[in-house]
């Protein structure tokens, strides 16, 4: 039968077998991508279940997201059946984490039933503290102190842990006196965050040897997947319950570590067996994922990381298809022809299931989502909200709502107090009954109170400044340039000086957000055909079990794997980010380098890579110049099928995808388009021509014959 014959090792190579069987005593699985570290994973678990060497409830198996987890489950049923229904104790650090805190709930001051807040929720709690501290929020923004708060719980501190050198990062040196204070107001709430999830356990643990060894005597099994992205609070709470049976098998690739911006720590992969002494580690070099043109590209992309410990990776499949490069004019015909493409391949039988865009920034997604809606492409975007439904997205359309109907009551309770305007919800709950009581909309009830008593002095002199400030927006918009108008309108309300003010990591991002607004406007006649758009592609929803393309970001498909894997901007600035390289500097650089490897490696058949010579950003032209991994990939796996016009006549330079000149600066900030007019006044686009294509000795395919020798590159 199933669960005697061990049906479930068959078609494993030896190695994978050895993973599979060792079952006693620490396991590292040290490996590529692709090489089936997930597979041995879930069939180890089939095994101990097979075997019964563990009921399901005594396994702990941690996986990176929860989709993964349901999958995992699906694939150990559909290997040994039943038995491995209900295993209570698969999925995330986060969801583990939870289900213990429930169980213990007292010895961390909260009742059972506590509620875990999001990021949302815990910025509204730490901008109360804030403001009953009287710490200037304008100052010292909220979204710093809940970063820095994020970093300590990562690295498994609690307020008296925190270093006193770190808490002055925050408010004077207030930072950890704030922590504390943020704990005690969660306690007081019966709420905790993502962060407590592990970091309260790790203390339970630790203040109670009798809690730990009922741990210690439940899993007789522990196995962990995408071990190198574990950061400093997952460590100290496996290495807790790692203390029992000591069964402890971790698999992971050092390659593929890609969160050390959110306090990953890599050496967790390089210390295992000093902190597990007696460790077994098991290498696997055959990868069953990729064509030997995409591994090859792959390996010698990420051998020009220095800090790594290398690996061999030998491909089992077909040569296949080389990895190709495309080159567009500017973004907007960069989604044309991955649209294009796309349809190119449906055509020929491929499901839009089996294909992926996978971007560096967010921002980069809008421009995809719109192609798809005009093409009627199913999508689905994976791993955060649609463009358009993005926090700092909904709030600039709320505005632009607002100008286009002054009815549109949602939209201005959405923006009435944002940015702050001392505007609170008693003020709100005032305009509603007013509106209410004389039919009529919150912006003419705005108007209203404030020639009336009704409302304090302060709040009714903020209402008229924010009713005659959208008088005046909608009478320009009669005259200006809607997108003109937008910028204007974001700028005057405050709206995007909010987001400058704000030091958190993802400002930047949201900033970036909402210069692509604008850009997304320019194809529109007016601000109404711009807004119709948009409830369109809200509308245009995919179910799981839709047909549909999935769309981003490069973190997101740690793990995944698709047949066709696009991979669009690849320009200096936007991918290796500027800002992480002026950050982190070389290891910064290091880390985006990884980041290419592990979108390269999701593609079992092709990967294209492509890169626009223009952004198009905030309306301005800004020439960019190919990302330097392009320079990195191995000419024998790559084909560059298509290089715009325009491109080609930047015959200079040494590289094959000529860079220009040492890139500074982020691209965005470089007057881009600028240095593009000159160029254009200086030769003409067209007439100059050399450029890499006419080095190459063809128009448009590099010529280089395909070596057997695809893992010659990889670092050994
Ligand atoms: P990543 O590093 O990207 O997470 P991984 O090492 O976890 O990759 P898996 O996802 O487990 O790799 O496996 C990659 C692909 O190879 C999967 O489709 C898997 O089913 C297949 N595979 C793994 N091992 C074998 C094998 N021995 N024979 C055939 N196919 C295999
Ligand atoms: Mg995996």
């Amino acid at each position: 039968s199933r669960m005697s014959g061990g049906d479930y090792l068959e078609g494993l190579n030896p190695e994978q077998r050895d993973a599979v069987l060792t079952l006693d005593g620490p396991l590292l699985v040290l490996a590529g991508a692709g090489t089936g570290k997930t597979r041995v994973l879930t069939t180890r678990i089939a095994h101990i279940l097979a075997t019964g060497r563990a009921r399901p409830q005594e396994i702990l198996a941690v996986t990176f997201t929860n989709k993964a987890a349901r999958e995992m489950k699906h694939r150990i049923a559909t290997l040994v059946g039943d038995v491995a229904t209900g295993m209570p104790w698969l999925g995330t650090f986060h969801s583990i984490g939870a289900t213990m805190l429930r169980r213990h709930a007292e010895l961390a001051g909260l009742k059972p039933s506590f509620t875990i807040l999001d990021t949302d929720d815990q910025i509204r709690l730490i901008k109360q503290i804030l403001s009953a501290e009287n710490i200037d929020e304008k100052r010292w923004p909220a979204r710093n102190l809940a970063w820095a708060i994020d970093g300590w719980k990562n690295r498994g501190l609690t307020p008296k842990d925190v270093p006193p050198g770190d808490g002055a990062l925050f408010a004077n040196g207030k930072g950890k006196e704030l922590y504390a204070a943020y704990q005690e107001r969660l306690r007081v709430l019966n709420a905790v965050d993502f962060g407590d999830l592990l970091l309260e356990p790790i203390r339970i643990f630790r203040d109670h040897a009798d809690v730990l060894a009922i741990y210690h005597q439940r899993f007789k099994f522990m196995l962990v997947d995408e071990y190198q992205d574990t950061n400093v609070a997952q460590y100290l709470w496996l290495r807790l319950l790692a203390q029992g049976p000591r069964n402890l098998c971790c698999v992971g690739d050092d390659d593929q570590s890609i969160y050390g911006w959110r306090g990953a720590e890599v050496d967790n992969i390089l210390r295992f067996d000093k902190d597990f002494p007696g460790a077994k580690v098991i290498r696997l070099e055959r990868n069953y994922r990729s064509d030997a043109h995409i591994l090859g590209a792959a390996s010698h992309l990420i051998s020009h990381n220095k800090d790594r410990l290398g690996k061999t990776l030998r491909p089992q499949g077909e040569d296949g298809e080389r990895v190709t490069v495309s080159g567009a004019w500017d973004s907007g015909e960069e989604a044309r022809s991955i649209g294009d493409e796309i349809e190119n391949l449906q055509r020929k039988g491929d499901s839009l299931n089996s294909m992926a865009i996978l971007v560096r920034a967010s921002f980069q997604m809008r421009e995809f989502e719109d192609r798809f809606v005009t093409l009627g492409l199913d999508y689905r975007v994976i791993g955060g909200p649609r463009f358009y439904e993005r926090q700092e997205i909904r709030d600039a359309l709320a505005y632009l709502r607002c100008i286009n109907s002054s009815a549109d009551d949602l939209a201005f309770e959405r923006i009435v107090n944002v940015p702050k305007r001392g505007l609170g919800d008693a003020t709100v709950q005032t305009l509603n009954n007013i509106a209410r009581g004389a039919r009529i909309s919150l912006m003419e009830a705005a108007r209203m109170v404030t020639d009336s008593e009704e409302l304090k002095p302060k709040p009714r002199e903020s209402l008229r400044v924010l009713t005659q400030n959208f008088t005046r927006w909608a009478q320009a918009a009669d005259h200006m340039k809607h997108t003109e108008l937008a910028e204007m309108v974001l700028d005057e309300s405050g709206y995007t000086e909010m987001w400058r003010q704000d030091r958190s990591p993802d400002a930047a991002g949201r900033l970036e957000n909402l210069k692509e607004l604008v850009r997304s406007m320019e194809q529109f006649e007016n601000l109404q055909g711009f807004l119709e758009h948009v409830s369109l592609v809200m509308d245009a929803e995919s179910g799981e079990n839709v047909d549909a393309i999935t769309l981003m970001t490069l973190h997101g498909a740690k793990g995944l794997e698709y047949d066709t894997i696009f991979l669009p901007g690849w320009e200096e600035g936007l991918f290796p980010s500027q800002r992480t390289m002026d950050e982190h500097g070389a290891a910064g650089l290091e880390e985006e380098r990884r980041l290419a490897y592990v979108g390269i490696t999701r593609a079992r058949r092709r990967a294209k890579i492509y890169f626009a010579t223009n952004r198009r950003i905030h309306g301005q032209w800004q020439s960019s110049i190919p990302s330097r991994f392009l320079d990195e990939l191995p000419e024998e796996h790559v084909e560059v099928v298509e290089a715009p016009a325009a491109f080609s006549n930047r015959g200079f330079g040494e590289s094959r995808f000529d860079r220009l000149e040492p890139f500074g600066g982020s691209t965005y900030d470089t007057p881009g388009w600028q240095r593009a007019q000159q160029r254009k006044q200086a030769g003409g686009f067209q007439e100059r021509g050399a450029g890499f294509n006419a080095r190459r000795g063809g128009p448009m395919v590099i010529e280089g014959e395909l070596v057997a020798k695809s893992t010659s590159n990889a670092a050994s």
